[in-house]
This record gives C-alpha cells, structure tokens and sequence, in this order.
C-alpha cells in the first residue's frame, strides 16, 4: 500500500520499522502507538501529494512536529505519521514589517536565535522551545510564559498554509493587521490540532527586544495575593509585565529534590513563590546611571520595597545579573519534568477568571481530599492570564478512579466559569472532559465543521472530538 509513496518521495523519507521508535511515544510516555510509517515530506507539494493519497486509500494520516504536546495528540495505531521535521526553512525575516516567514518545522528556539540578531523577539516561551516546532504550537494554540503581554501563538500569527484534507493546499499567508474578506479560516486550523489540516507555513508577528530585563522572585502567603502585586507592577510599569508565574513551597521543595544543584530562592520558605519578568524596550528604561542603576530594575525594586512595606509580599530577590536571572527561569521551566517524577499524575490544565485562582486551588484541595484522600496536589501557575497546572498524584492508577478525580475538579472549574482545557490542547486525555463540558451546540457545530472538511475522517483521528 506504501508502494505508491515512493513515486513522489525520496527513499530515505520513508521510515519504518525500528526508525520509526523516536515517533511511538509521546513526551510523557502516556500514549504510544506503531504507526505504518513516519513520512518526513520536504516541501508543502509532496504534503500535498500524501494527503491525496491518504485520502484516496482512507490511510489515517496524523501530523507530527516536535512531539513535545501534553495531550497524546500525536499517537495513533497503524497511522501515517506526517513529520514536518524537514520543512525547518526560515524564508524571510523582514525587520521593517515585524515578521517571520517560516515553514512549520522550525523549532522554536531556533526562531529565537535568528530573530535575536534583528534586535527583534518572538515572544512565545516555554519548557520544551528547543524541541517544539511552529506548526506544533500552532496547532495546538501553545500558550507559554508571555501571554501575558504578548497573547497566545494564535495572537501571534497573521498568516498560514496548510493542506487540507483532500490534499489541496489552502493559502492564507497574509501579512496584514487587519483583512476583514470573510471567515477567518487562519484561526479555524489554528487550535485544531491537526484534525481539519496540516499547516506547512506561517507569518509570524515579531516584536521589539527588550534592552533589559527586570527579574524576581517574590516570596507570599497565598496565590491570590499575587494578584495586587500584579496590578501594582502593571500600573507602574505600563503594562510591561512580561511574565508572572506562581509555584507553591511544595513545588519548590520537588524542585530541589530533582535538581541538586539547584538552590532554594529564599533562606525561609513561603506558602506562594512568584517569578516576576518586567521587559523594557524604550532606552530610557535601560540606560545605565552614573551610580551604576538600570531604571527599569530600580522600578520594579521600589515597587516591591513599597509592597514589602504593606506587607503584601513577604520577601523578594531581584536578579543582579543574567546567570541569576537564567537560574530562576530555570527553576519554573523545569516545571513538567518535575511533576511527571511525582509518579503516576493526572495533569489538570486549567483556565480560571483571575481572581477566583485561589478560590479554585482551595476548592480543588477540599474536593481532592474528599474524592482520594491519600492523593496530593502540586501546581504552578502562568498567574496573568488565569492558567493553573493543577497536578494531582492520585492514590490509585486505575483509570476509573482518575477519571472520577478529573470530573470532579472539572465540576470545581465549571462552577467558576473556567475552562477544563487551558493551552495544553485535547489530544487523546481530555476527550472525556469535552464530551461531559464543552457546550453541547459548540460541540456539534465543531463536528459538522470537521464532516465538511474530512468527510473520510483521515486527518488525525480519535483526537479532540468525543466518539
Ligand atoms: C517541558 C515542556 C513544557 C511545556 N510547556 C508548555 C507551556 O508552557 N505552554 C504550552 O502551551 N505548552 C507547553 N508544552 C506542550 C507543548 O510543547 C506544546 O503543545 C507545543 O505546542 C507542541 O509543539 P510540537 O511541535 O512538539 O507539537 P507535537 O507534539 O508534535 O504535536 C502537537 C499536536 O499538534 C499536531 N500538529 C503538529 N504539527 C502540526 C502541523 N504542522 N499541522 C497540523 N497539526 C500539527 C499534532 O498532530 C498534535 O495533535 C510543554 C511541553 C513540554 C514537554
């Protein structure tokens, strides 16, 4: 059945057998699978051509980029794994414009590192930026540590192609800020983890670099404080918080349990640790003064001297150099290796309104205990735009008793107007959680998009809708 792929691929495109092991496992060896093959396309043509001819024998075809997701979004038994590994060009990068042109195989610290030399950034930051690939994160709309000022991947795309389900390629490469000519197809695909299309190109909005960066660690008693000094730093600054994460004691000790070398961020421990990033783009923000300041940094101290003084903070250490700043990033980024050590976890990615984030962790707590009482929790937060990694180390791994615990936080969500489903996407785990939660009328609407599009169910099946 293969036979035919080789009219248009190279050989050594085509992987089978052992070559294939790297795709059988996603990243937290939840989900793995043997798919038929591992098809590694160099250009949106050849995608083209193996979609068609997917299409054509009813072959599930499922895309694949870094394989970092958290959601089992990339496994599928007897499937023909679509690797966009290859597709890695940077076309253009046009300063002027603020944009990127890129295929949807570049890895995102890659982007990183070419836009750096343009003084320019793209935002989007997290854990696993040296594996996860663009047409990943756009897939699955990845949201990361600077959402909070800059918005999600979706926020940050003006354009993409992709090919659809049967095999044509859809052009929606625009650079422009505004376009109202009909449905905004860009922002159907986006977010759909490969289940409507394979996206094989993007622009991507850039943004100036900061000259300098103002970075903390703010020691608290609870996560629902952090919320004034949230909003204290935003009035100061303008608006130029970058990042604003939240990691309890438990985290921190789990933290230097794992990492040895690592050190603790206050000689006394708190309840709520907060990592704090201002950026400062304008000069004026960055010159250093005759007495050796960096205005931005002497803001951002003021500011918290002032809150440590109305004791809405307890301690705070403001990073004096890169090396300390890079050591407390380090600290939160290693944030999913640290949990999956925690044994068998059920992984709870959230959205919740701001100000009910410690009302949802006190709730969570009590209806944990109630649910599985011998099971502990561990959380850290993105806390500016509402996202909680509630994590949970059940009592027992029987999926019955697991999903007993993930509906009843999701009651817990549901009754403060949150989202079972924060950036992590739906994959393969949280199928349940859409067929119980997401409104039944969305819902259908959804399914009727994806019969119009893939009406032989071939792009990535079994995923992120129920049944
Ligand atoms: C250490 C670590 C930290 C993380 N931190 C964060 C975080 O802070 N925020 C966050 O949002 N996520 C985070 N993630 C999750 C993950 O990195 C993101 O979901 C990322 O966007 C996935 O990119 P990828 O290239 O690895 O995609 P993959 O895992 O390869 O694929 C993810 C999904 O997208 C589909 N897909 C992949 N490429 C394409 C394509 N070109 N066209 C169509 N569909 C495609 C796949 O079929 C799959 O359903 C983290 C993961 C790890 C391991």
């Amino acid at each position: 059945m293969l036979d035919a792929l080789f009219t248009f691929l190279d050989p050594a495109a085509i992987l089978r057998g052992d070559d294939m092991a790297k795709w059988q496992s996603d990243w937290t060896h939840s989900y793995h699978s043997t798919p038929l093959a591992v098809v590694r396309p160099s250009n949106t043509m050849q995608v083209s051509d193996i979609v068609k001819w997917a299409n054509t024998t009813g072959t599930a075809i499922v895309p694949v980029g870094g394989n970092t997701g958290l959601a089992g979004g990339t496994q599928n038994d007897g499937a023909v794994m679509i690797s966009l590994d290859r597709m890695n060009q940077i076309d253009e990068i046009r300063p002027d414009a603020r944009i990127a042109i890129v295929g949807a195989g570049v890895i995102l610290s890659t982007l990183h590192d070419a836009v750096d030399a343009h003084d320019l950034i793209f935002p989007m930051t997290f854990g696993a930026k040296g594996s996860a690939t663009i047409g990943g994160m756009l897939s699955t709309n990845a949201g990361g540590s600077n959402v909070l000022r800059y918005g999600n991947t979706r926020d940050l795309c003006l354009g993409i192609e992709a090919v659809l389900p049967n095999g044509e390629i859809i052009n929606l490469m625009s650079e422009l800020h505004k376009d109202n000519s009909g449905l905004n197809l860009k922002h159907l695909l986006i977010g759909a983890e490969g289940t409507l299309g394979l996206i094989t190109r993007a622009v991507l909005k850039l943004s100036p670099k900061p000259r300098a960066y103002a970075t903390a660690m703010v020691g608290a008693q609870t996560l629902g404080g952090g919320l004034t000094l949230l909003n204290t730093l935003q009035e100061a600054t303008g608006g130029a918080v970058e990042a604003f994460e939240y990691m309890p004691q438990a985290y921190i000790k789990a933290h230097l349990d794992m990492f040895k070398t690592a050190k603790a961020p206050f000689d006394n421990p708190h309840p709520a640790n907060f990592l704090i990033e201002v950026g400062a783009p304008a000069p004026h923000d960055c010159a250093i003064q005759s007495d050796g300041s960096i205005p931005v940094v002497t803001q951002l101290e003021t500011s918290l001297a002032a809150l440590l003084e109305t004791n809405d903070i307890q301690d705070a250490v403001v990073a004096q150099n890169e090396a300390q700043r890079r050591a407390m990033w380090e600290r939160r980024e290693q944030a999913a290796e640290v949990v999956l050590t925690q044994g068998p976890v059920i992984q709870n990615d959230v959205a919740v309104p701001l100000d009910q984030m410690q009302h949802f962790l006190d709730r969570a707590s009590a209806t944990l205990a109630q649910v599985d009482p011998d099971a502990t929790d561990i959380s850290v937060a993105h806390v500016g735009d509402g996202n909680i990694h509630y994590t949970v180390s059940p009592s027992s791994n029987d999926a019955a008793h697991k999903d007993k615990i993930v509906e009843a936080i999701e009651d817990v969500v549901q009754q403060i107007c949150g989202s079972f489903s924060a950036e992590h996407g739906i994959g393969i785990s949280k199928r349940n959680s859409m067929k119980r939660r997401k409104d039944p009328v969305a819902l259908a609407t959804m399914k009727t998009i994806k019969q119009a599009l893939d009406p032989n169910g071939i792009m990535n099946p079994g995923k992120v809708y129920p049944d």
